[in-house]
């Protein structure tokens, strides 16, 4: 089937829920992606953030490979050892907690909303976010995610849910009461457009969750594994949260999401209390651990931060020959682009020439490669922005 026909096969038979590229790709090796046309194209956007290592990174496809053939599934009504093995390397690289195994991101951050109000009394429901979140689609998770344009045709939302601006300590501080449950932040708003908590803005949730009784948990579904320059993206402050999410990058490109919690606070999910048939399966945990082992055996952590000043640096340039670049803001390989106008074009130019990026938030370009990537693949990356920007501007 050619570009064409499988495109009149999704108009026919999937549902249109995403604005998609003209685009089929049927292969991924390391930061790079090839189309059906056999059109070779650089990835600084891999997968959504999954691709934290690149596509199909050999270590993860050996691990599934073994595991495929050993055990694919197994109920959690009996003990996994690779689940097990990843909790316990998660739980090393983060505060010590306790994990919990889901599918998604989404997923992730539900178990946590619903971890959150099971640990406290009942007259604590609350749960306050940020404008600008975004923490997924499910009923709770599209309701945490304070962008009204994710609400539009579904209200209600669920009961109990306050939105506060982001980075602002004194509506944190506000919004605050002894019926609050806990607050959910991302240490670094991703679809959002990629805006960095302040250490003043973290400091002053901890103190208010630890006044009020509260749970403070942390979306790393898109900070975590890496992508910063440090296992996840709270390591970058002086706080300790209660709770932290991840998925995405986790899996190397595997579905896999994770919970993980403070021992005290996991104690609350007892058996009963919440649950997912596929959580925690052998291949996806198989995945995981192969992932963790690949960042630590190819020092990717120093890479992410290298890279990521080093792509800084470069864009910094080019902000000084375009001024259509407001500014370059981010942390490590999670950098955003602040254009005075719109994104799209740029990003359907830099397509045309061979390099995925991404635009959120209609003027924020997403520049987020995988933590393999190398200077050279940086410069082309640059060299293709640079000629588009010209174009475009
Ligand atoms: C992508 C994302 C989610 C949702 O993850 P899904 O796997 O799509 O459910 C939640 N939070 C953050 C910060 C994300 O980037």
């Amino acid at each position: 089937m050619d570009t064409a026909e499988i495109i009149a096969m999704f108009d026919k038979y999937v549902i249109a829920n995403y604005g998609r590229l003209p685009r089929v790709i049927v292969q991924g090796e390391g930061n790079y992606l090839y189309d059906a046309e056999g059109t070779k194209i650089l990835d600084m956007f891999p997968g959504w953030a999954v691709s934290g290592i690149g596509h199909c990174h050999p270590k993860v496809v050996e691990a599934i490979r073994a595991q495929a053939g050993q055990l694919l599934h197994i109920d959690n009504t009996f003990y996994i050892p690779q689940q097990g093995q990843l909790a316990k390397m998660l739980s090393q690289r983060a505060f010590g907690g306790k994990c919990f195994f889901c599918n998604s991101g989404a997923e992730a951050n539900e178990a946590a909303l619903k971890l959150a109000r099971k640990h406290t009394p009942r007259e604590k429901y609350k749960f306050i976010t940020a404008e600008g979140s975004f923490h997924g689609r499910t009923f709770a998770t599209v309701t945490a995610t304070a962008q009204p344009k994710y609400h539009d045709g579904f209200l209600p939302m669920l009961p109990g849910f306050e939105y506060v601006p982001f980075n602002d300590c004194e509506a944190m501080e506000a919004a605050f009461s002894d019926e609050v449950a806990g607050v959910m932040i991302e240490p670094i708003q991703g679809e959002g457009g990629i805006n960095v908590a302040t250490e003043e803005y973290m400091q002053t949730i901890r103190r208010l969750c630890d006044e009020n009784g509260a749970v403070m948990m942390l979306d790393e579904v898109q900070t975590g594994m890496g992508r910063t320059g440090e296992w996840f993206g709270y390591k970058h402050y002086d706080v300790m949260p209660d709770i932290i999410t991840m998925a995405k990058a986790l899996g190397g490109g595997v579905a896999i999401g994770a919970m993980m919690a403070t021992e005290h606070i996991a104690a609350s999910l007892v058996p009963g209390t919440h649950a997912s048939t596929f959580g925690g399966n052998p291949l996806a945990c198989a995945a995981g651990i192969a992932v963790i082992e690949a960042i630590e055996e190819e020092y990717l952590l120093d890479n992410a931060i290298k890279m990521g000043q080093y792509a800084a640096d470069k864009l910094q340039q080019l902000k000084e020959k375009h001024p259509v670049i407001d500014h370059v803001r981010g942390k490590g390989l999670m950098i955003g682009i602040k254009l005075t106008g719109p994104g799209a074009k740029i990003v359907d130019g830099c397509l045309e020439k061979g390099l995925r990026i991404n635009c959120t938030q209609g003027d924020v370009l997403r520049f987020m490669p995988s933590m393999t990537v190398t200077s050279e693949q940086i410069d082309q990356a640059i060299e293709i922005l640079d000629s588009v920007l010209a174009q475009e501007s």
